[in-house]
């Protein structure tokens, strides 16, 4: 009777809970490490040496098992994981590129290529949407408290500074000012205590969104430092816990195997158990990182706690601008029990200019993905650009008196009364971001824009007391 052999046992039950995983070494590769990336070798030297000049100004970080399981590099450049993940010469601006080429090329010194590119850096747009000022709480006396941003009544975002690296890097990530190494740009903080006052001292918020980086990064005492204390009655309006991760696709091995992984899984399970709703915010791009046996098994190790997972990413060229990617990633997520979220618009930073969509084709990919799939998939709102005034979707397109207009509504606004009220732009198929839209109809400004002024100077004259 083979089925009953321990080993045939022990297959079963794994497959079934997606435990039993042995414990594996996580192995990571940055830019000093590029040449020790054994498929790179098979690349020409040109393109090696493209990627030896983006990356020393973007950030580049990815590990052996993106390398050996995600990526078909029979498939390259084209493969979107490697695009998601390795350096190309076009995400920078050809001039940007070609002066630290030359530097590199004639062998610069560090203080001048170091100088070099902390100007292309300046140039990149490091911190979009007003992150530094407009979103960051100040406590009684009018200090800021670093690490947490306080944007939408309902939710505060926390930064813990354990978690302010990722198991690899996305090339597109609007956070890559952070793991660049500029401390000026750093929002994080491992300050415990400050979050837990912070809370204590708003009612109104009811959901705890702990971010990154990649706090799944962390270890998992510290996760529970940060997130045990909140089970305490004192913090009974936290009704919500997310932890947005890419671990579940960069790195699923966070959640099987080794006692780092069981007890990750055991807090989820406590916070689950005390009455807590705990959402894993997974960013996924593409269905191929669904596609391998120890994501699959993560995601199933994730959902015994009773956590939800929630999925959300950018539509991006180059990686998933495409509808049948998008409607084959959302049925693969709906089928593993995984809930689509957000499909959002790039960010208007770093290698934007690579990977931007023009608005009108982000919501004709949205629009032809979602009719391809059933209503459980439906659940996925988009396209949304976080700007700082709000989420702004993307609606549709249409004619009204003869003229061609976006529709645009705030999923999420500074104003909780702005959200929800549909609004008008002139369309436009090359714009890509709500600051290149126009309103309509002959008004001057969008409806929000006064009160968002208002707010704005608000800020500043706290910011400068
Ligand atoms: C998206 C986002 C949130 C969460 O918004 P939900 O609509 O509740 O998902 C909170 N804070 C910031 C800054 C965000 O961008
Ligand atoms: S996982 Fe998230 S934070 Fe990390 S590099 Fe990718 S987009 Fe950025």
């Amino acid at each position: 009777m083979p089925q009953h052999t321990p080993q045939a046992l022990k297959r079963w039950s794994s497959q079934a809970s997606g435990e039993d995983h042995a414990e594996r070494p996580f192995k990571v590769f940055t830019q000093r490490d590029l040449d020790r990336i054994a498929p790179l070798r098979a690349l020409p030297a040109a393109t090696r040496f493209e990627m030896q000049v983006v990356s020393t100004v973007l950030p580049f970080r990815v590990n052996q098992y993106v390398i050996d399981e995600l990526i078909d590099w029979r498939n390259i450049p084209a493969d979107p994981i490697f695009q998601l993940t390795f350096p190309q010469r076009g995400m920078l601006a050809p001039a940007h590129f070609e002066r630290i080429a030359e530097l590199i090329r004639g062998g610069a010194d560090k203080t001048a290529l170091d100088a070099a590119v902390a100007e292309v850096r300046a140039e990149l747009n490091p911190h979009p949407a007003d992150q530094m000022e407009m979103n960051m709480p100040r406590d009684a006396d009018g200090a800021r408290l670093d690490g947490i941003q306080h944007k939408y009544r309902e939710t505060v975002l926390f930064f813990p500074s354990q978690g302010q690296t990722c198991h690899a890097y996305c090339t597109f990530c609007f956070r890559w000012a952070q793991f660049v190494g500029d401390k000026a740009l750093r929002i994080a903080t491992s300050e415990a205590s400050a979050l837990h006052t912070y809370l204590s001292a708003h009612p109104e918020v009811t959901d705890l969104l702990v971010t990154g980086g990649d706090p799944m990064v962390m270890k998992t005492r510290h996760l529970k430092a940060y997130l045990e204390p909140l089970l305490d009655p004192a913090f009974d309006h936290i009704q919500t816990l997310r932890i947005g991760t890419k671990a579940l696709s960069f790195w699923p091995h966070r959640f099987l195997g080794g006692t780092e992984a069981s007890e990750l899984i055991d807090l989820l399970t406590r916070m689950v158990r005390a009455g807590k709703h705990v959402a894993v915010m997974a960013h996924y791009n593409h269905w191929k990182e669904l596609d391998t046996e120890a994501a699959r098994a993560a995601i199933r190790a994730v959902r015994s706690t009773g956590a939800q997972i929630r999925a959300q990413g950018p539509l991006l060229a180059h990686i998933n601008d495409d509808p049948a990617v998008w409607a084959k990633l959302w049925q693969m997520q709906v089928r593993l029990g995984i809930v689509p979220y957000y499909m959002f618009v790039e960010r208007d930073t770093g290698a934007r200019g690579y990977f931007e969509v023009p608005l009108a084709r982000a919501w004709t990919i949205y629009r032809q993905a979602i009719q391809q799939v059933s209503g459980l998939a439906r659940t996925v709102r988009g396209p949304s650009m976080s700007a700082s005034p709000g989420k702004v979707e993307v609606q549709g397109v249409t004619e009204i008196n003869g003229e061609q207009v976006f529709v645009l509504r705030f999923l999420q606004g500074r104003h909780p009364d702005w959200v929800q009220r549909p609004f008008f732009a002139r369309y436009d198929d090359t714009a890509g971001w709500l600051d290149q839209l126009e309103p309509t109809f002959g008004a001057a400004e969008f409806f929000f824009e006064p009160e968002y002024r208002a707010m704005r100077q608000q800020r500043r004259a706290a910011a400068a007391r």
